[in-house]
């Protein structure tokens, strides 16, 4: 049996010295290529004889297990015919604040490469370096110490000690997994039309490495085609795990169901959900400290047996489940959840554990992010999320209030919080009369004055750990944020200042995140954007980073046109005329209505325009029951907005909801549940000084600015929303698409070809 374990002398001592607790992350930590220029500098300083960047390996068997062991030491220096080995850390922390043995995890992993160097070269005594480099001074400290390879090989022996129930059970899953996945079938008697096409192409990208863009209308079964396929290519041994993103929870428990579905045919698998940390927070007040939180102090001494506990005895690892063990192990329920997802073959959850800069899985390593497959849900809705994750602003009132606040409490945050209110100062009359104001550059001075407010906050909370300073904090974080997008900045970008009441605002605004967006993907071995409404093709093919060696599949639908009887309603929904729409979109419903009985939906382009509609509806005293959205809804009151749907209904039910909504994507009413869909308008975006930035810069690009800004997105809201009829076979019903211009050829084009047999309703 294959019992071999592969792994970095990183990984392994980063697991062996887990211990503290969890802190508010208040030191900025070097970013990777100030890293590698620190690591660089002090490489130059090396003799002839040296060497740099020294790969090693080693082979240990403990506990009938193999360990492979490898690593690049940052240095191997020759002295007086003494080995050393030089292990080079960057720090943001004052030099001052560290000593000899601080950082035991250093320590830890320079031993491992003074071991693998002294067993293949048979030397006695090594010598290990730690040298620690201030980032921003270059001030450097370094530590000596020698060891004995006996010394060196007892402490191997303890790390693998530690390291091997971990070991043991990841190899006794592997066993069992990939036999499961090799006997795994289809968990449904036939494939759907279409559904095997888009099976076979998830896989083959997989197996290729390469990337697909796949627009498979609703109904298809989407999850279940792109999750299958993937984890056969698991059992073939293509990759190792993969992650399932999505933008909604909802579409998070439909993985969720399929794996299940699978797991009841013989899957063995682990999947980890990971929701949200404000949402899975078991304190009323998320403040990540060990002082104010039981489940961070002392995370990372609890969090080894946890992960174990958890492992051992489960494998459909949900929220419930994270929330069971992190109680039982008294462990933060949000970071357990991500601990688990390392060492998970699937997880599931929300874009931003890829896209995101600020909450990604960083602890992925570029290794195993190339064993990697991403299943990427929904992808229409990547766009507008991924403007928002590449996009910051500071308010200048947020400054103003802390200037207050410290004044003559800390003269360097004092300095630095007035100096950048003096930018906004200058911003605000640069707006002059005007509300907004947009720019190309980016505002370097606010970055340089900004950084140095960090570093001041920095020393700040680091000397005042007890007493937390929520307001420092937020302002610190929103810094933070604003520095990490900048470096981001590129063409692709606009500053904009905006008057908002007696405040101002900045904000660097990402209007095109397509290369963003492949570039957090590129590490990985495959992606698979999948939805039912990638149209127009091209421009979410361009919004979503489409690179030339990429695929592509279409899929059609797989029910009949004659399912949904799709009728034109051609009145005027734009804004000037929405007060003079009400009557006659209230006089359709009502005749479309008449004499039916069954469950209805009509979206609304906004909350205001559906509640002017939703009263004047309730006047006309029609034998309808109607439900209608409200912001805001919790879990409960949107269950029970669904629930209303029953089957085989007595009366006519309609509930109103607003497109774009959470009733508007991602919900499922089959059957009889649903039985007829309205949307009013075309779904367009309000017109706005965003929007109209967008529309200007695709302009300058040779695209149309304003069907990139506004038509497309618009339309994406109509396709989903009338995506909520026809869920399957058996299911049939009526479109009614309410606004004059679904009789433009432009629009017309942009419909499914399933809803282009239209009747246009005639006065
Ligand atoms: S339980 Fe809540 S407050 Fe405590 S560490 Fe986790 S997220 Fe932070």
């Amino acid at each position: 049996m294959d019992n071999k374990i592969k792994i970095s002398v990183r990984s392994l001592v980063e697991y062996v010295y887990k211990s503290g607790s969890i802190e508010t992350g208040f030191r900025s930590a070097v970013p990777l290529s100030e890293g590698t220029r620190i690591h660089q500098r002090i490489q130059k300083q090396y003799g002839e004889e040296d060497q740099k960047e020294v790969y090693l390996q080693a082979g240990l068997t403990f506990n009938h297990l193999d360990f492979q062991l490898d690593g690049r030491c940052d240095g191997l220096i020759i002295k007086n015919g003494e080995r050393i080995i030089d292990e080079i850390k960057s720090v943001s922390l004052p030099l001052s604040e560290i000593d000899k043995f601080a950082y035991p995890v250093h320590w830890a992993q320079a031993k491992c490469y003074a071991f693998m160097y002294a067993k293949d070269n048979n030397i006695s005594n090594m010598t290990v370096q730690l040298t620690y480099v201030h980032a921003k001074t270059n001030e450097v400290k370094r530590f000596l110490q020698s060891y004995s390879f006996c010394e060196l090989e007892e402490f191997i022996v303890h790390l693998l000690e530690s390291y091997s129930p971990y070991a043991e059970l990841r190899v006794r899953h592997q066993k069992d997994l990939i036999k499961s996945l090799q006997e795994l079938t289809f968990p449904f008697p036939a494939y759907r039309n279409g559904q095997r096409k888009l099976a076979g192409a998830v896989y083959k990208t997989i197996a290729e490495g390469k990337n697909l863009f796949a627009n498979a209308p609703t109904g298809i079964g989407k999850t279940i085609s792109t999750l299958f396929p993937a984890l056969k290519a698991i059992g073939e041994g293509h990759i190792q795990r993969i992650i399932y993103a999505t933008a909604k929870t909802i579409t998070r428990q439909a993985a969720e169901g399929a794996i299940s579905l699978m797991r009841d045919n013989g899957l063995n698998i682990k999947s980890v959900t990971i929701t949200a940390k404000d949402k899975i927070c078991f304190k009323e007040e998320t403040n990540c400290q060990k002082d104010s939180c039981e489940f961070a102090n002392g995370y990372y001494d609890r969090i080894n047996q946890a992960v174990l506990d958890l492992l051992k005895n489960e494998n459909m690892i949900s929220r419930t489940t994270i929330e069971q063990y992190a109680k039982k192990h008294k462990v933060c329920p949000f970071e357990f959840s991500l601990d688990a997802a390392y060492a998970a073959d699937a997880i599931i959850g929300d874009y931003n554990y890829i896209f995101d800069p600020r909450v990604s899985l960083k602890r992925l390593l570029e290794e195993e992010k190339k064993k990697t497959a991403l299943l990427i849900d929904e992808a229409h809705n990547l766009v507008d999320r991924g403007r928002e994750m590449y996009s910051s602003s500071l308010e200048k009132s947020a400054f103003l209030q802390l200037s207050r606040s410290f004044k003559g409490k800390d003269e360097g945050i004092q300095k630095s919080v007035k100096q950048v209110n003096g930018i906004f100062i200058a911003l605000k009359k640069k707006c002059g009369e005007n509300q907004e104001i947009a720019e190309k550059d980016p505002p370097e001075e606010l970055f340089e004055i900004l950084e140095e407010f960090v570093q001041y906050a920095e020393n700040y909370l680091r000397q005042n750990r007890n007493n937390t300073e929520e307001e420092l904090l937020e302002v610190y974080f929103a810094a933070q944020n604003f520095i990490r997008i900048g470096k981001l900045y590129d063409e692709r970008f606009v500053t904009y200042i905006q008057k908002q009441r007696n405040d101002l605002i900045i904000k660097l605004f990402c209007l095109d995140p397509s290369n963003l967006l492949h570039k957090a993907r590129k590490g990985y071995k495959s992606a698979i954007f999948f939805s039912a409404t990638l149209m127009p093709l091209n421009y979410y093919l361009d919004m979503l980073g489409f690179q030339e060696e990429d695929f592509i599949v279409s899929v059609p639908s797989p029910f009949s046109k004659e399912q949904a009887k799709v009728y034109i309603q051609p009145l005027s929904t734009r804004y000037r005329d929405r007060e003079e729409s009400i009557e006659p979109i209230v006089r359709t419903i009502k005749s479309m209505l008449k004499g039916q009985r069954g469950n209805y939906l009509i979206f609304f382009p906004s909350y205001q325009y559906m509640e002017n509609v939703y009263g004047r509806f309730l006047d006309e005293e029609m034998p309808v029951h109607a439900i209608i959205q409200k912001t805001g809804m919790d879990e409960r009151e949107r269950e029970e907005f669904l629930d209303a749907f029953q089957p085989n209904a007595s009366g006519t039910l309609l509930g109103f909801a607003v497109m774009g909504g959470i009733f508007s994507e991602g919900i499922d009413l089959q059957g009889d549940r649903l039985n007829g869909v309205f949307v009013v308008g075309v779904g367009l975006p309000q017109i706005g000084f965003e929007r109209d930035i967008m529309k200007a810069y695709f302009q300058q690009q040779g695209k149309n600015g304003y069907d990139y800004a506004y038509t497309y997105p618009g339309m994406n809201k109509v396709l989903q929303a009338g995506g909520r009829l026809i869920r399957s076979e058996n299911d049939t019903g009526m479109i009614v698409l309410m606004d004059d211009r679904y009789v433009q050829a432009k629009y017309q084009a942009l419909l499914p070809e399933e809803w282009k047999d239209f009747i246009v309703i005639r006065n």
